[in-house]
């Protein structure tokens, strides 16, 4: 069997007749580790249908990415997929279920529900507005839900990052997290901002204006108009 020798990390020099690759260790597990994530079943709601579903069923095969073992114990896994709203009261037992992951563990959060609430962000009690308040998490993959391809993307941005280097997560130290297919400058912050003043927006009516749109409300006027002048 052939190994491509490019993919691998490190220096690979060419003799004649073969190759010898010279690596470092940590970057060889590295690259084991970034092909072989073992994902929790975590679906919480209907995002999980598209992320645990849809991704490791036939047509998408998740097993591509070295990843189709997901896994019901989480001391046999390494990579927690958020996929739906996280209610409050859920919130302990998710960072329990974090805490309980084998090291180096790795968070993907998918879908509006988990980076920031989605449609539950304004004005509810119970959902948690971002799944960063409870465990750090290291890609965000936006949608409503966010389609399969969406979330290899998301998949392979954390094996490139993993990959480069992240061997082990220093305690107390939370990695920069990363947006899947959006722009670098995009922050979650500026979604949430937006969805807030859009959603702020929404609920700001003219009533003047709402009630000079309806027929009823000016054959009311009309009918008061030509009562009070007789
Ligand atoms: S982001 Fe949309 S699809 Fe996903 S859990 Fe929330 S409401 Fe459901």
């Amino acid at each position: 069997m052939g190994v491509a020798l490019e993919k691998l990390p490190g220096i690979v020099e060419r003799f004649p007749g073969g190759s010898v690759a010279v690596t470092q260790l940590d970057q060889a597990i590295n690259l084991a580790r970034s092909n072989s994530l073992w994902p929790l079943m975590f679906g919480t709601k209907c995002c999980a249908i598209e992320m645990l579903m849809a991704t490791g069923a036939a047509h998408h095969d998740l097993a591509r990415f070295g990843a189709e073992v997901a896994r019901a114990s989480v001391r046999q896994a390494d990579l927690m997929v958020i996929a739906g709203a996280i209610v409050k009261k859920m919130a302990p037992r998710m960072r329990l279920l974090y805490e309980q992951m084998a090291e180096p563990r790795y968070v993907i959060a998918t879908g509006s529900c988990a980076i920031s609430g989605g449609p539950f962000m304004y004005n509810s009690y119970t959902i948690v507005r971002g799944a960063d308040e409870i465990v750090p998490v290291d890609v965000y993959v936006p949608g409503c839900p966010p389609r399969p391809e969406a979330f290899f993307w998301g998949l392979m941005t954390l094996q490139k990052m993993i990959r480069e280097g992240e061997t082990i997560r220093e305690p107390g130290i939370r990695r920069k997290p990363v947006m899947a297919a959006l722009p670098e400058d995009v922050s979650m912050h500026d979604i949430r901002r937006e969805i807030c003043s859009a959603l702020i927006e929404d609920n700001v009516v003219d009533v003047a204006k709402a009630a000079d749109e309806k027929p009823w409300a000016r054959k009311v006027r009309e009918w008061i108009q030509k009562s009070s002048s007789r």
